[in-house]
């Protein structure tokens, strides 16, 4: 596919519109994402926006972009609102070593992503393995005078910074320094060292009983959260690049203190284009870790939580992730999922349906029919809901659109003749890119169920269970149940019955 063929628009925070994606090396794409910060189990809501990342990473290369993709690990800066170090707390709780408490996390994330059908990043590089880089950025902030030492630490002046660079701190978050830093939670122990309130650390000195420590020209310490974004996108995507993104709640203070370091260092803003995703909600409250305020992706899929009424497979809460375009806010509530299931399953289905259809040339009467113009005009639907800043949302309802006449066709409410084979061919090739490589969903159905005997047998075995529960006959009840778990198929009980997903 060719670039040229897409008016691809991108919704810039820096700017607060939507612009024409013009990239700064023709067919190539450079992209950072800030990564997890691997203290904990991820959440569905840090999934929702990696998945959302993926599908922009999965289109550019699907309309023809090179792009190189940079998703870090942050292991280590990204402290608590107490001012401990993230990492070490988790290590500290845990008993462990803080590379230890990393690797497990980074482990559980990867496989989250593989469940999630998501591409690896280009490259994914950790803070930890970055601290000369690190270091680097803080000399040259330094001798450009936007940073200061004081006791060992070191801090960026961020008033003088707004005096000489006017309205580039807050331009991401559309607000003026003042405001910002009435809403600023950095309530640090070395609030008092720093010259101004609006300055954040660039170099921390370690404190008594810190772990994750790093020799540096002025303390034996570690560097600021901040620092490790600019130094990682700068080492692999040059000091200018194409995407940065992150979730909306890194506007401030994390992606700001990032455009103040890189313009500090080196006098260019590093990215053209700032796109955020919107947050997951749960309880109509921003899903977080630190507030309590969350569902693991394992909990959704096994049915074990309080929340839902049924167990969700991975590929459904996909689809419900799909369903809202990345820059709105996303509810997660039962009937939003087991809407998803429904849309889900019809989408595969009808892609098995699409894909058996051999049309035959002598049913077609030659001429472009209507019919013929409305399934095109709906393929176009798609691809401009994508380039309308990956609106997937449109996409897919073109794609239900498009689902109907494969339906019709097969129910023979459509005449074979009114659609051209090579129509149909299209409609084939697009229908299931759009599926795998652009929205990265699997058939969780399976070759093993590709004619529907495992949802049968399952049908079969949990109307046994329904009557042995029914009679109060717990043994049996639990014999199945058990079976069920040892061959990786989780049943849970609700209101309306028993459900199952396969882990
Ligand atoms: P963290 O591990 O806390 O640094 O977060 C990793 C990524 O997940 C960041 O880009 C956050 O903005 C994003 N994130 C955190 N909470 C949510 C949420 N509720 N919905 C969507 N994205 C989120
Ligand atoms: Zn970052």
């Amino acid at each position: 596919m060719n670039t040229t063929e897409h008016n691809l628009k991108l919704y810039n925070s820096l700017k607060g519109q939507k612009e024409a994606f013009k990239p700064l090396h023709e067919g190539h794409v450079g992209m950072y994402v800030c990564g997890p910060t691997v203290y904990y189990d991820v959440h569905l809501g840090n999934c929702r926006t990696f998945v959302s990342f993926d599908i922009i990473y999965r289109y550019l290369q699907h309309i023809g972009y090179q792009v190189r993709y940079v998703r870090n690990i942050t292991d280590v800066g990204h402290l608590t609102d107490d001012g401990e170090d993230r990492m070490a707390k988790g290590a500290r709780v845990a008993q462990l070593e803080p590379m230890e408490v990393a690797q497990k996390y980074t482990v559980g994330f990867h496989d989250m992503m593989r469940i999630f059908n998501t591409l690896p990043p280009s490259i994914e590089p950790r803070a930890t393995g970055h601290i000369p880089e690190q270091i680097q950025m803080v000399q040259d902030i330094i001798e450009h005078g936007y940073g200061y030492e004081r006791n060992g630490s070191v801090y960026f002046n961020v008033r003088k910074f707004d005096r000489e660079n006017p309205g580039a701190y807050g331009k991401l978050s559309g607000r003026v320094l003042d405001e910002l830093l009435a809403e600023s939670r950095d309530n640090l122990k070395s609030q008092d060292e720093k010259n101004d309130p609006a300055d954040f650390a660039i170099w921390m000195k370690a404190r008594p009983g810190d772990i994750m420590v790093w020799k540096s020209p002025w303390s034996v310490g570690f560097p600021g959260w901040h620092l490790e974004c600019s130094a990682m996108s700068t080492k692999y995507l040059g000091q200018t690049f194409d995407i940065h993104g992150g979730g909306n709640d890194l506007k401030f203070p994390h992606h700001e203190n990032e455009v103040a370091q890189n313009m500090g260092a080196c006098g260019c803003a590093p990215a053209n284009y700032w796109l955020h995703t919107n947050m997951l909600l749960l309880n109509s409250k921003k899903m977080s870790k630190s507030d309590g305020n969350f569902i693991t992706p394992q909990d959704l899929f096994s049915g074990e939580n309080d929340l839902m009424s049924k167990a969700y497979s991975p590929m459904v809460v996909k689809f419900f992730m799909l369903m809202a375009h990345y820059r709105s806010t996303l509810d997660l509530t039962d009937d939003g999922l087991l809407a998803a299931e429904k849309g889900y399953r019809k989408l595969m289905e009808t892609n098995k349906l699409l894909q058996q259809l051999q049309p035959d040339a002598r049913d077609f009467d030659g001429s472009e029919s209507d019919t013929d113009r409305a399934i095109l005009a709906l393929i176009d639907e798609a691809y401009a809901g994508m380039d309308d800043d990956f609106n997937t949302a449109i996409a897919l309802a073109a794609l239900n659109e498009m689902g109907s006449y494969v339906h019709k066709l097969v129910n023979k409410q459509i005449d074979a003749s009114e659609i051209a084979p090579w129509v149909i061919e299209r409609l084939k090739t697009i229908f299931n890119l759009f599926i795998t490589d652009i929205f990265g969903l699997r058939d969780e159905a399976g070759a093993d169920n590709a004619d529907g005997t495992v949802d049968g047998l399952m049908e079969l075995i949990l109307d046994i269970r329904k009557a042995a529960r029914e009679q109060k006959d717990w043994p049996t009840s639990d014999k199945i149940r058990d079976g069920l778990a040892a061959v990786g198929i989780a049943v849970k009980d609700g209101k309306e019955g028993s459900s199952w997903t396969k882990n």
